[in-house]
């Protein structure tokens, strides 16, 4: 359609008016809260488990919105925040993986004193009253949110909790690429698209073949989307299979994907680019009726606290999950978990002050919306609407590190601090 610009320029002018007013009331409040709030010397905890897309901004707007008296305690269990939008890039792209790991440090700036803390640490338990951590400590919390995400193969996601061997992972993974001339992926949702457009535009000469299981590529998304992108793929240069869920088979070579024909192909590298497992375990014993006997995320109220059928009294009431981990209703999609914190922070603020009227949360179209890297020179973004109707623009690339500068923005810190 060629009008698209035009038509989503029309809907997303009304929604930008209307968060512009209120990001500028965020800012004044924020001033004034500066000024009211006082450090004292037990204050009760906010816990959030899970600093990215959504845990981020949650710890964020509570600093400038939480009362005397509480204040917000952030348990992640990697050292720097994992800007995963870029590893498909930086698995491929050298030289720039430092920069998707960003400090946590500047994120409470300007914040008032004592009304933050960080606490690297993984999660593994919780009980009425605290989170219980690997390394045996023990978190006492007024009201807990669990924003844990989901656990992804690599290069979707690293193993390691250190920058320096987060760094070496993406590099070793650049190393294999680097070093294939023949490269099968696995899964054709946003990460096997960027990575085998990646592959094909920084090393022409490799054999790239995209397989997926389905009839459809990107299938979260409208047809349009994957009429665009297999064309653009295909452009490229990339062989994509789709109906195909190969085996890895031994018999004709380490590196041989059996088809259903019968058939086998070798390649050099075969990277996986499937599955998603949200990380609700830390609610396993302490609420296992919490979590979906469908797809393992945490069943949450419109509310978005978590649905407890037996803890009708206790914490249960004081306990929220957002983002990826939650069935939230909306996408899975980081911008969804920025919306989400706003309503978990209005949510507790309400609680604090004994109301008990809650807001619910209501997705929006618009958190829907993907910019998709097609390759080093191009993008795609797209929207599917509410009414049926949907928006494709194709973009330019932009820089090669793809505006990884928004992330350091986000933290609050400057590129190249450690
Ligand atoms: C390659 C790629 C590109 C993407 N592109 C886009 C895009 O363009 N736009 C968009 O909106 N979305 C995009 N997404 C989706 C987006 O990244 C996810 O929706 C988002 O990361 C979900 O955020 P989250 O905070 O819920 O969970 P996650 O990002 O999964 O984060 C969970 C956090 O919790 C921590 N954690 C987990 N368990 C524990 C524990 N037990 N104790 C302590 N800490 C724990 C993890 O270390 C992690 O930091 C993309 C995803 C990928 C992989």
């Amino acid at each position: 359609m060629a009008n698209d610009k035009l038509r989503l320029f029309r809907k997303i002018i009304v929604v930008f008016l209307k968060y512009g007013i209120t990001y500028l009331c965020q800012r004044v409040g924020a001033l004034a809260h500066r000024w009211t709030y006082k450090e004292v010397s037990n204050p009760k905890n906010v816990v959030i488990l899970g600093g990215s897309f959504a845990g981020i901004p949650l710890a964020k707007r509570l600093t400038e919105t939480l009362p005397t008296g509480y204040r917000v305690v952030l348990i992640e269990k990697n050292s720097h925040f994992n800007y995963l939008f870029n590893f498909p890039r930086y698995s491929v792209l050298q030289d720039h993986e430092h920069k998707a790991f960003v400090p946590y440090t500047g994120l409470a700036r300007g914040a008032p004193r004592g009304i933050f803390k960080i606490v690297q640490g993984l999660a593994t338990d919780i009980g009425d009253e605290e989170v219980e951590l690997k390394s045996g400590g023990r978190i006492r919390f007024e009201y807990l949110v669990i924003a844990t995400g989901t656990t992804q193969n690599a290069p979707a996601q690293v193993l390691s909790t250190e920058k320096e061997d987060s760094c070496a992972e993406l590099r070793d993974m650049q190393g294999k690429i680097r070093s294939a001339n023949s490269i099968a992926i696995v899964g054709g949702g946003a990460v096997g698209v960027q990575l085998a457009g990646d592959i094909k535009t920084f090393y022409g000469d490799k054999r790239v073949v995209l397989v997926h299981s389905r009839d459809q590529l990107l299938p979260n998304f409208g047809k349009r989307l994957h009429s665009y992108v297999i064309d653009k793929l295909e452009h490229l240069g990339v062989a994509v299979m789709l109906g195909e869920r190969p085996q890895l088979s031994r018999a004709a070579g380490p590196m041989s994907l059996a088809f259903k024909d019968g058939g086998s192909q070798a390649f050099d590298l075969v990277i996986p680019c499937t599955g998603q497992t949200p990380n609700s375990s830390v609610l396993s014993s302490f609420g296992p009726d919490a979590i979906s006997m469908k797809n393992g995320r945490i069943l949450v109220k419109p509310t978005l606290q978590v649905q407890f059928h037996d803890k009708p009294s206790s914490k249960g009431y004081h306990i929220f999950a957002l983002g990826d981990v939650a069935e939230t209703g909306g996408p899975k999609m980081g911008r969804a978990g920025l919306m989400q914190a706003e309503i978990v922070r209005a949510n507790i603020a309400s609680l604090i002050q004994g109301n008990s009227k809650l807001k619910s949360y209501d997705p929006d179209p618009l958190e829907g919306a993907l910019k998709l890297s097609l390759g080093k020179s191009d993008c795609v973004m797209y929207m599917d609407d509410k009414e049926g109707d949907n928006f494709l623009i194709p973009v330019k690339g932009g820089k090669e590190d793809l505006q990884v500068a928004q992330a350091w923005k986000m933290l609050n810190a400057s590129m190249g601090a450690s």
